[in-house]
């Protein structure tokens, strides 16, 4: 029997009857000739609930008790939906991770996959089971303890789950009804897309349009998983949501796919740093061991052997950052004459693969800006994206502009 992938966030599973309605959908797949694996999340709010009690109990938590906790959450619906379908007379089990078993590294609370040896759930296949429902998030260490695998880790269990059963497809099902050019809130113009490039996805999820978690759509990536992300507060329909595919499958391609944004940036100038060999690293190891997430960086202009260093990071890690540095000046390791810090700032991209082939999309882009009165304080490029930073005041306006500009509004 072929074997579909189907992932129920948690608002698809949020109250009794929702977990009955996302059941009716397993069914008719079920119906359609599947053996279906379901991954499910924790009912809605119930993860950050359980986050909440570790950090009230515990604000130093042992990692692998958050974990034993916050696992939970996924061990309801798993068995609450296995039930539902047995009432349907569909034959159905539920699984927990350590029972699959989810096999994981023991980095707790951020564990990653190492393998899935599909061999008991497909042993239950074949004595008849028709739907393995999996508790996602959750895995078991090298040590024999439940890990998780970060917050929004169910969408990688679900495409771990399709590349290691090599399922025909991983139907991740969720509260919007695809991908969409630009976040839908900034502008009526937002248009869903039907299919979208890994690569793309990729971007887009990283820079803030929440709706994968960044390390499934790397996985599906690497194992050329069909995703698609579709509602499941919809009427069924076979052709529903986006695909999100190798970049081969995409017959009209776009060369810009979407805006995407970064709200909460902020940007951040040392002055005056000696320019020599080691200043960056002497600069940003300090600050990724303080566990800053660096994004942009830019090394401005130097005379007389000083330099200013920029990055942006975000807005609520510059306390962090500006005690790095400060320590690192302590310590003599570098001198600085001033650290300024923007928390006015946000990010605003565009991205597509035809960028590849395509040029002029840069000097379009900030035509647009300039036009707009806008003023770029930092500019980042890769192979498939623009990026810039912003007053954050103008950046809804930037993401209009742009979405009209590259006529996004409108397919092919
Ligand atoms: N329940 C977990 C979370 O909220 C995992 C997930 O739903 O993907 O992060
Ligand atoms: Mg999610």
């Amino acid at each position: 029997m072929p074997i579909l992938v189907m992932k129920f966030g948690g608002t698809s599973v949020a109250t009794l009857d929702r977990i009955h309605r996302a059941s009716k959908r397993v069914a008719r797949e079920v119906a359609n000739g599947f053996d279906v694996i379901v991954i499910v999340s924790a009912m809605s709010g119930k993860t950050n609930e359980l986050v909440g009690w570790v950090d009230e109990t515990s604000p130093m938590y042992d990692a692998r008790e958050y974990d034993a906790v916050v696992s939970s959450g996924e061990n309801v619906t798993a068995g609450l939906m296995s039930l539902r379908l047995q009432e349907m007379d569909i034959p159905a089990r539920s699984w927990q991770g350590w029972q699959v078993p989810v096999q994981t590294t023991s980095v707790h609370s951020a564990a990653r996959i190492e393998d899935i040896p599909p061999a008991n759930i497909m042993a239950k296949f074949g004595e008849g089971m028709k739907v393995a429902v999996v508790a996602g998030f959750q895995g078991v260490s090298p040590e024999g303890r439940i890990t998780t695998l970060g917050r929004g880790g169910s969408d990688t269990t679900a495409v771990a789950f399709a590349a290691s059963f090599g399922a025909e497809r991983c139907d991740i099902y969720t509260d919007v009804d695809g991908v969409y050019t630009t976040d839908p809130r900034l502008t009526d113009k937002a248009r869903k897309l039907d299919r979208i490039a890994f690569e793309e996805m990729l971007e887009l999820a990283s820079l803030g349009a929440k709706v994968l978690q960044t390390r499934s759509v790397e996985l599906a990536m690497r194992y050329k998983v069909k995703l698609r992300v579709l509602s499941s507060f919809e009427e069924y329909d076979p052709n529903a949501g986006t695909l999100v595919c190798d970049e081969e499958d995409i017959v009209e391609q776009n060369v810009v796919s979407g805006v995407a944004y970064q709200r909460d940036e902020a940007k951040m100038t040392l002055i005056s740093v000696a320019d020599r060999p080691g200043i960056a690293s002497a600069i940003f190891g300090p600050l990724s061991e303080a566990g800053v997430n660096v994004d942009m960086i830019v090394q401005n202009i130097s005379e007389d052997g000083r330099t200013d260093m920029t990055f942006s990071c975000p807005v609520d890690q510059v306390a962090r950052a500006q005690k790095a540095m400060e320590d690192a000046k302590t310590a003599g390791d570098i001198n600085f004459h001033d650290l300024l810090a923007d928390t006015d700032v946000a990010k605003v991209s565009v991205v597509g693969i035809g960028m590849r082939s395509h040029t002029g999309i840069a000097a379009k882009m900030f035509d647009v800006l300039s036009r707009e009165g806008i003023n770029i304080k930092v500019i980042t490029t890769s192979e498939i994206k623009i990026s810039v930073l912003i007053d954050r005041k103008y950046m809804e306006l930037a993401v209009q502009a742009l979405h009209d500009a590259f006529e996004l509004d409108t397919a092919g």
